[in-house]
Order: structure tokens, then C-alpha cells, then sequence
């Protein structure tokens, strides 16, 4: 169903969003995440680096893309 090669362990995607901008930052940066990633990832099952965005990813799986770099920018503050 997916057509992007998604892989949630490795925090990497095959889309073009990823591979040109989102690739360049570390495990432990939500920047990382791309759309695809964010849907399939698991609340209750994040990985250590990710758990502190736990709220912001939750924010973004309930709500779109939008509104998820402002908050995520104020949850690094
Ligand atoms: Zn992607």
C-alpha cells in the first residue's frame, strides 16, 4: 500500500523528502521524520532517541504534516 520503502528501526524512507533533506539529520532529531515515517510509527513502542517527541508525533498522527516543525521546534527548546 505504501509505495515508499519505510523502514522505522533505521528512521530512513525511500521518498524524496527524506533522501534529499531529511537524511542528513541524526537518530536523535525529529527532522529525520519524514510523513511516512511519522504514520508508522509505533506511540507505544518508540525508540529511546525518539520517545522525548512522543507527544509531538502523537500531535501529528491525529492531526497532518502542517502544524508538527513548530511544535517539534518548541518541544528542542
Ligand atoms: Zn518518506
Amino acid at each position: 500500500m505504501n509505495k515508499y520503502n519505510t523502514n522505522i528501526k533505521t528512521l530512513s524512507c525511500s521518498c524524496l523528502d527524506w533522501q534529499e533533506s531529511r537524511s542528513q539529520y541524526g537518530l536523535s532529531d525529529p527532522r529525520r521524520l519524514c510523513k511516512h515515517i511519522i504514520k508508522k510509527l509505533d506511540l507505544n513502542n518508540l525508540a529511546f532517541e525518539i520517545s522525548k517527541f512522543k507527544e509531538s508525533i502523537k500531535f501529528y498522527q491525529e492531526k497532518e504534516w502542517g502544524g508538527l516543525k513548530k511544535v517539534l521546534i518548541k518541544s528542542l527548546n
